[in-house]
Order: structure tokens, then sequence, then C-alpha cells
């Protein structure tokens, strides 16, 4: 499979290129959403979870003064400091990922943030157009003043809430951020907010470089050749963030959403030294419940006998500071965090 080949350019769109991806119809859609349900097959779900919110705002602030911090706000959305540079992960501060905030997935586990709590924000890392990772009012709260990196054909969206300050790619391309090197990556999933923008703009990971450092963040994929071409071109990689939740059913979600051991999988491609789960304990999008994802990861990190202490699983509002110690483990002090300049 060639990435750089723009297979994935079509006069109607954008499309998966790995040539056994399996695209699922409308009718698949209709049989998960209505027809499995109506039949009973689809598990029933708790009203309530216990997720803990421990943010502390003294905590979080001096985590965030830290060469490289990162606090999970949920689902996909981390913010994340690298040297002084504050970036959101695919912002959403809403009650509900939908159109409206009537209906729709609400949130089950308040922002691990307060808004108000932000730092100044400089970078804001989009990954696709789904409600779960592009939240018009957030993004409105956000304004012009951070830099969005979108993937390309997002702009309209930018134009329409009058967001000029934006960076729009095709995969494997990017641009820097004062000392940033912001790339994009493939990945295999899919677009649209409405019934006739399927597919019209593209979805994305992002690598963040700093120095020797790099950052990867995912986005939301199913498990695909790409991320061993990513880790050939960008590994070893010292942070990735990857989704391990919205997986079940398989039939319905195996091309487009990692299960929990496809993602250890995608880990151990890029060449990854720290996993970080995203896209879980927030929002009920699929069958699993959503407490399931983090124990069927440690169930597979221990079946492929890794190390638990790199897999991080955060709570919401939780800070972690990674320290040098962090990455000796296996670079021999491939990166001094503190000289990142
Ligand atoms: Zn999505
Ligand atoms: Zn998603």
């Amino acid at each position: 499979m060639h990435f750089d080949l723009l297979e994935h350019h079509t006069a109607i769109g954008f499309k998966n290129p790995e040539p056994d991806f399996e695209e699922k119809k409308f009718r698949d859609l209709l049989k998960w959403g209505i027809i499995d349900r109506i039949k009973g097959i689809r598990p029933q779900h708790p009203d309530h979870y216990s997720f803990p919110l421990v943010y502390q705002k003294n905590d979080f602030k001096h985590a965030h003064e830290m060469p490289i911090a990162l606090t999970w706000i949920g689902h996909s959305s981390y913010l994340i400091t690298l040297n002084g540079i504050n970036i959101l992960t695919d912002p959403i501060w809403s009650d509900r990922c939908s159109p409206l905030q009537v209906f729709g997935p609400k949130r089950y586990a308040v922002p691990g943030i307060p808004f108000e709590d932000l730092p100044p924000i400089d970078v804001v890392l989009i990954s696709h157009n789904h409600f779960d990772h592009l939240d018009r009012d957030t993004i409105r709260r956000l304004g012009n003043k951070p830099r969005y990196f979108i993937p390309l054909n997002l702009k309209p969206f930018f134009d329409q809430l009058g967001i000029t300050n934006i960076s729009e790619h095709d995969w494997w391309e990017g641009d820097s951020f004062k000392n940033l090197q912001i790339t994009s990556t493939p990945a295999q999933h899919f677009s649209g907010r409405g019934l006739r923008d399927r597919n019209k703009s593209l979805w994305c990971g992002w690598i963040v470089s700093i120095s020797s450092f790099k950052l990867y963040f995912a986005g939301d994929s199913g498990y695909f050749s790409g991320f061993r071409e990513i880790g050939n071109r960008f590994g070893p990689i010292d942070i990735a963030l990857i989704p391990i939740g919205a997986y079940l059913p398989r039939w319905f979600m195996k091309p487009v959403h990692l299960s929990p051991a496809e993602a250890v999988q995608a880990y151990l491609d890029v060449k990854a030294e720290i996993f970080i789960a995203t896209h879980w304990g927030t929002f009920d999008l699929a069958d699993e419940a959503l407490d399931d994802p983090p124990v069927k990861l440690r169930e597979e990190i221990i079946r492929k006998k890794l190390n638990p202490d790199l897999f991080w699983i955060f709570r919401h509002g939780e800070s972690r500071t990674p320290t040098m110690e962090v990455f000796d483990l296996s670079h021999n002090q491939r990166v001094v965090l503190n000289a990142i300049k």
C-alpha cells in the first residue's frame, strides 16, 4: 500500500486506500442503529457510570508549567503542553456530541478541565469532522487565536464561524508552528456531519515533533497498514494517543474503529514508547459499556507481555508530566526534555 500516491482522492471526495477496506453502507447503519435495537440484540447500558473527576486546579497549573504535560478532558480531548506551547486535541466541552444540544449522545463525565481554567491555547489539532471530534460551540469559544491544524476540505466549516487561523493539510503534509513541526498522517476512517457531505472532507492523525521528541495523535481509525508506514517514517515515537473505544459490534465498527487489542498493535506498529488511551469513557457511541475498553486494553497488555507502566489510562481531569526517566527506558536518554527548544 502506497499511502503517498493520492489513492485516497476521488472525484467525489475521499476514500480509504487499503484494498480490503470494507465500507459500511446506509443499510448497515439502519440494521445496527434501528433493527438490532428493536430486536433487542444490542446491549443495554447503565444510566450512570462512576467516572471520578480528579481535577485539582493548582496541581493542573503546576503540571502545565513543566516542559511536557498532558491532561485528559474526556473522549479524544487532551490538553498537551510542549515546552510552553499549549495544544488541544479534538476539543469538545459540549454536553452532547450532536448537531443540536437537545438530542444525541450526552456526556457521562463532565469535562476534565473547566473551560475557564484553560491556559491560552496556541494550537488545536482536528482529526475529522464527526460531532465527537469537531464541536462547533467549543470552536466558537476558542475563537480565532489558536492555529487550527485541520484535514483537507474542512476550511468551509471554519469559514462559517469566521475563523481564519487555519492550516489545512493532506496526509503527510504539514507546517511548522513556532518550534513545533506538525504533520498530518493517514487514518482509516470516514467523515460527514449530514446527509450529503459523506467523505467530502478528509480524516487524519497528527505527528507533533520538537527536536527529537515526537508525539502522535491518531484521531479515529480502524486497524490498517498505515500504522506501520507511520512507524517507518516517524518512529520511534515517544507518546502515542490512540483510540480504544466505540469498537463493538465488530461487524460494524471494525473497518473504522480500533478494538483495544488492535490499538496495542497500532502502538507497536508506530514504534511508540508511551501509549495514552483516547476515545472512551465519555460518550456512549457503541455497543460496549463505557468502562469496558481499559479492561480489554489491560488484558491485551498482559497477553502480549508488555510493560503496563507504559500504558497510560488517565482519569478525567488527571494531569501527568512525563519525565526524562520515562523515555530512558529503551532509548538511553534519547530525549532531554528540559533541553527541547
Ligand atoms: Zn469518527
Ligand atoms: Zn470518534
